[in-house]
């Protein structure tokens, strides 16, 4: 029953262009999270739901948060999550992330909206993480986009992905935080506080 409406999410994506995370970026995900014992999430860019479904099901003591800007795909998530009887632990907030004031301390930020804003995203919610909390952000490969700017003839695309690999550099550069990239999926990264006692 579940896996059906699982399916079906699916489905819908594929057919309306929906961006959701791919199979093996979301499995990925979700064994780090089993894993690493995390509990509350937020996220930013929920689409239709299916990412904050999938996370929810790893078990029944993860809580999330998550914010959509667009209207009907929020109204789409809010139906998905309800079917999936999450919403007692799934939380939609409708907004732009960006205009949007959050005071909870969250185990993961799991990154996922406008490719363009990433870093914006991070600096605004890296005060919402707990001290050894980690942040994940997709789509680091673009469609193996990232490494092959030059070759894009497109100029909006190029300049898309030119702020994506700055935002990779950030990451990079960043003293606070060390990252580590993994090609699966879109390509994810995840980034920890570096513990500075230890420098
Ligand atoms: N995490 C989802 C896919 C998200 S697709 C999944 O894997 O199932 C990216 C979404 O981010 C889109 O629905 C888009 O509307 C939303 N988005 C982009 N910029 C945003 C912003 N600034 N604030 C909130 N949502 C945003
Ligand atoms: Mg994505």
């Amino acid at each position: 029953m579940k896996e059906d409406i699982l399916k079906e999410i699916e489905k819908y994506a594929e057919e309306n262009n929906v961006p959701i995370m791919q199979k093996k970026g979301i499995n990925f995900l979700c064994k780090f999270i089993e894993k690493n014992e995390i509990k509350i999430i937020l996220e930013i860019g929920t689409a239709i739901g299916y990412s904050s479904i999938k996370m929810a099901l790893v078990n029944k003591d993860i809580n999330i948060v998550s914010i959509e800007r667009d209207q009907d795909k929020y109204i789409e998530a809010l139906k998905n999550i309800k079917k999936m009887k999450l919403e007692k632990r799934i939380t939609l907030i409708l907004g732009d992330a960006l205009n949007i004031n959050l005071d909870g301390k969250f185990d993961m930020l799991f990154i996922d909206a406008a490719k363009s804003q990433y870093t914006k995203f991070f600096k605004k919610y890296e005060k919402n993480l707990k001290e050894d909390g980690v942040i994940v952000s997709d789509n680091m490969s673009f469609h193996g986009l990232t490494d092959e700017v030059d070759k894009i003839e497109n100029k909006n695309l190029r300049q898309l992905v030119t702020k994506i690999n700055k935002y990779k550099e950030f990451l990079i550069n960043n003293k606070k935080y060390t990252t580590k990239f993994y090609k699966i999926g879109d390509g994810i990264a995840i980034t920890y506080r570096k513990d500075l006692d230890n420098e």
